[in-house]
């Protein structure tokens, strides 16, 4: 039996064992998790869904935020989720400061419909993201990049995400590799450092960023954005000026 088939949905709050803490970048880390209980047996869940923890020893009284897989269902036998800071922010900076291997979060889920759904979808993917909100794209791109073109599989992906600098890539290395696969492509924009020598652009997306990403395929795609609403609301503003239809817009915003 594979991995993957030993997942399962599962209904209600799940205790999970935070097994690894990877560093991802200077402030992102990347918590790998499997279910503490049926045996370490881990739950399914589509890419781009997400889980609600609740944090119950973090103030006085109980926090919840939400967190989306970064892991793909076929991936081994876990899961993870990738945490960016936020400036200020109470749980971002609890969970990257204080969680270790061997911590219980306590979570439920999965939920949400930030998906590629084959039965509506355009066979072209094309996502745009900044800054954390690359995470449901990550999972995405890793469940699909080795079955692009079969039933239920998108044909083709693209990614353009945008980060400060160099030194905030999340997930890199899996981009970079998922980069090489023949039908999926990931475009990255760094808008405070010029690296364009090593093959990034330079810049915030905007229209022209945007169009060169799509590269005509207004029609041919189904489009998904998640990040800041700068981003968010730009991607949408140029999509309608290309009249993609909303069932082909589908958008997830991080912030509260
Ligand atoms: C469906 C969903 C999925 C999410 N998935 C992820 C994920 O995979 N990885 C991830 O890092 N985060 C993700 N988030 C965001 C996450 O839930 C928290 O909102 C974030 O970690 C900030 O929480 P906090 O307690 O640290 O900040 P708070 O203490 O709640 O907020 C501090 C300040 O930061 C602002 N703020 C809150 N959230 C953000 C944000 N996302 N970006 C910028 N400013 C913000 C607030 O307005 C406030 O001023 C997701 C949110 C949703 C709704």
């Amino acid at each position: 039996m594979s991995d993957v088939a030993l997942r399962r949905f599962k209904k209600g709050w799940m205790n999970l064992l935070v097994t690894k803490v990877i560093k991802d970048t200077h402030d992102t880390h990347t918590f790998i998790m499997e279910d503490n209980e049926d045996s370490g047996r881990v739950f399914d869940y589509n890419a781009g869904q997400y889980l609600t923890f609740r944090f119950d020893d973090i103030g006085p009284k109980p926090l919840v935020r939400s967190y989306t897989m970064s892991s793909s269902p076929n991936q081994g036998n876990y899961s993870a989720f990738t945490v960016k800071r936020v400036e200020g922010g109470v749980v971002s900076n609890w969970l990257c400061d204080k969680v270790v291997e061997g911590s219980i979060l306590r979570a439920r889920g999965p939920i949400g419909k930030f998906c590629y759904n084959p039965a509506t979808d355009n066979k072209h993917l094309i996502m745009v993201a900044g800054g954390s909100g690359v995470t449901p794209f990550v999972s995405i791109m890793r469940e699909y990049s080795d079955k692009l073109g079969r039933p239920g599989s998108p044909e083709k992906m693209t990614l353009l995400v945008s980060y400060r600098s160099r030194e905030d890539l999340i997930c890199w290395e899996d981009l970079l590799a998922i980069n090489k696969v023949h039908g999926a492509k990931v475009f990255t924009t760094l808008s405070r450092e010029d690296a364009s020598v090593e093959g990034f652009w330079h810049g915030r997306i905007d229209h022209a960023a945007l169009e060169r990403t799509i590269g005509g395929a207004y029609n041919d795609a189904t489009f998904m954005t998640c990040g800041p609403t700068a981003i968010m609301n730009m991607t949408v503003e140029h999509l309608k000026m290309h009249n993609v239809p909303d069932k082909h817009t589908k958008l997830e915003s991080f912030e509260s």
